[in-house]
């Protein structure tokens, strides 16, 4: 699948859930937070689980800043933030692909011990 920003479309009016173009967009948001990523490791020779903290830092401050925004009247959309539903939402995601690959790797695991 390509990440390519310019071959993303946006979503057909009145499509609440095309699943299509979320995969598309979280493809590139992963493309470019990953080069990102790499890059700060290279230039600045941070540890990966620094940089990694700073990118979700990063992303709580956007969040902030983005329902500010909102709260304020700023934006016109409708969005109104829920702070407590949402940091659970974000939460959430950041889990669920973290933890992705443990669930295969638990059935190749050797038991150590017995009881
Ligand atoms: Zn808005």
């Amino acid at each position: 699948m390509s990440t390519d920003r310019n071959n993303i479309v946006a979503r057909t009016e009145g499509v609440e859930d095309d699943s299509q173009l979320l995969e598309q967009v979280e493809a590139h948001m992963r493309a470019t937070l990953m080069n990102e990523a790499c890059d700060m490791m290279r230039r600045t020779g941070l540890p990966a689980m620094t940089v990694l903290r700073l990118a979700a830092t990063a992303m709580g401050s956007i969040y902030r800043e983005m329902a500010d925004e909102h709260l304020q009247g700023i934006c016109e959309c409708g969005w109104q933030p829920d702070e407590t539903s949402e940091l659970r939402e974000l939460c959430q995601a950041l889990m669920e692909k973290t933890c992705q690959r443990a669930l295969p790797d638990l059935a190749a695991m050797h038991v150590a011990g017995s009881a």
